[in-house]
């Protein structure tokens, strides 16, 4: 019998991941290229497009079947499967139509959606939030988004804008600049940048370009760096506070390279997290996520209809 596969695209700003899926969630092969993210949107697609092809060729050659493509992507993606907005890191890559490009490129039927509601659809099918009906993950990397899975589906909106979870009001940013263009965002003092601009914000004077740099200094001793990263994590721990009293999930996911900060970063977000939480919402759960590079492939898998088991 023919095994039925996903061919699977989690593309960022720098590196572009490729899978293939079987429908119980096992990954069966895995690449990676480097993201063309200066060559414009539409021609981005088509070499995407163009490397899910060659894919398509080495699954058949396996004796699988491909189905579908499923892609996660950087910027704001909409139910068609079209750019509706994204960041500078994609040049032009507003308005691409991405699924439409991949599917005729393919051949085969394609499916889009933002990298972090990728990533959370993975980690709900296969990973950290796969026993529970409810959960909101929030990934603190170069950037701070989320995605709130109800039923194994992202909470898209109206504009499919939910998720933007980086970009509401922190006591901890008043009147500093956020990458989104706005001001006082949780993204401008939680995110890896961010928490290393606090650094020289606060009177921090070592070369510190990096957070591993930021770790580095925060062991050593330096104040500044353990403020900078003590003022990340409130900022985080409120953030989540806020959101889990609100949605009332029944588990929160943590993601993202910030993470990697350590005990103090985590001891301080739960402590914050508590402060902020309202009644039974202080005992929700939070963990890390389990699924790493994986699950956005496998939530891009996730995508094609009636293809899971
Ligand atoms: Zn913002």
């Amino acid at each position: 019998m023919t095994t039925s596969v996903a061919l699977a695209v989690d593309l960022g700003g720098t590196k572009t991941a490729l899978g293939i899926i079987d429908p119980s969630g096992v990954v069966l092969h895995r690449t990676k290229i480097p993201t063309l993210a200066q060559i414009g949107g539409t021609k981005l697609a088509q070499h995407t497009a163009d490397e899910v092809a060659k894919l398509a060729d080495y699954a058949r050659e396996q004796g699988w079947e491909p189905v579908g493509v499923g892609v996660g992507s950087a910027g704001v993606i909409g139910m068609d499967g079209a750019v509706i907005t994204a960041a500078n890191v994609i040049t032009d890559w507003s308005g691409v139509p991405l699924a439409a490009i991949v599917a005729e490129g393919t051949g085969l039927p394609t499916y889009a959606i933002n990298d972090v509601h990728g990533h959370a659809l993975g980690e709900a099918w296969q990973g950290a939030s796969q026993n529970v009906s409810t959960s909101l993950m929030v990934a603190f990397g170069t950037g701070v988004g989320g995605s709130f899975i109800v039923d194994g589906s992202p909470l898209r909106g109206a504009h499919s804008l939910a998720g933007h979870v980086g970009h509401f009001s922190s006591p901890w940013a008043v009147g500093i600049d956020c990458p989104c263009g706005g001001i006082g965002h949780v993204e401008a003092v939680a995110a890896g940048p961010g928490i290393v601009r606090t650094y020289f914000r606060i009177g921090g004077v070592s070369n510190c370009n990096t957070l591993i740099d930021l770790k580095k200094l925060a062991e050593s001793g330096d104040v500044n760096a353990r403020e900078a990263i003590a003022i990340g994590a409130r900022a985080a721990g409120i953030a989540l506070g806020d959101l889990a009293t609100i949605l009332d999930p029944h588990l929160l996911v943590v993601s993202g390279g910030v993470t990697n900060l350590g005990d103090a970063w985590w001891h301080q977000l739960r402590e914050a997290y508590a402060q902020a939480t309202l009644g039974q919402a202080k005992e929700t759960p939070i963990t890390i996520a389990t699924l790493g590079s994986d699950a956005p492939l496998l939530g891009a898998a996730r995508l094609i209809p009636d293809f899971t088991s």
